[in-house]
């Protein structure tokens, strides 16, 4: 595995691309109360970032979960840690660090729709929307990309990769 000679996506888009997206949730969202729950381990880096430009009142939530067989069209979904925070009622805004198959997100929206929220919405930092195999659309997005396997800034490789600042295509050698 290496890396691109240059990153695909570099520190600075990332930073203005995650605060027009906070623009957006905090107009979207005006004189509401939003539960935002981060998808971990991938969704950790841009959450905390996108979380801290948020001009709402925000309560924040973690939930992990594992996705099986992503070449099989079940993609069976394990949940490893869950919110502890109630959902029935609230304003739920689900943040992951990529829309690849959408299969995780597919399983977490319904989870989450099960437990009767006011309203559910997925922010990503990237959409793949060229490998999607379900339905699923981000309601916010930060960079669409083509079909590269990335690493960097919260995605990894074999969980290496996670902490870089920017985000590289990694390419097989
Ligand atoms: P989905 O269920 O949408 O297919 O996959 C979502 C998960 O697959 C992401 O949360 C991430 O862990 C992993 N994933 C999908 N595409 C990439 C990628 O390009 N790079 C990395 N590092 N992980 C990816
Ligand atoms: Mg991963």
């Amino acid at each position: 595995m290496r890396l691109s000679d240059t990153p695909l996506i570099t520190a600075d888009t990332i930073r203005k691309r995650t605060a027009e997206l906070a623009k957006r949730i905090s107009r979207d969202y005006a004189g509401k109360e939003l539960l935002v729950i981060i998808v971990l381990k991938g969704g950790a880096f841009f959450g905390a970032d996108l979380i801290r430009r948020l001009d709402l009142e925000v309560t924040v939530d973690f939930l992990r979960a594992k996705s099986y067989g992503k070449t099989r069209s079940t993609g069976a979904v394990d949940f490893l840690l869950l919110p502890d925070q109630p959902i029935t009622d609230r304003h739920v805004l689900v943040v992951e660090d990529i829309l690849d198959t959408g299969l995780t997100a597919q399983a977490i929206l319904a989870h989450l729709a099960a437990a009767g929220p006011a309203s559910v919405a997925v922010c990503a930092l990237l959409d793949k929307p060229a490998r999607r195999q379900t339905p699923i659309k981000g309601d916010y997005v930060a960079i669409t990309i083509d079909n590269h396997f990335v690493v960097g800034y919260g995605l990894d490789c074999e969980e290496r990769m996670r902490h870089l600042p920017d985000i590289w295509i990694a390419e097989e050698k």
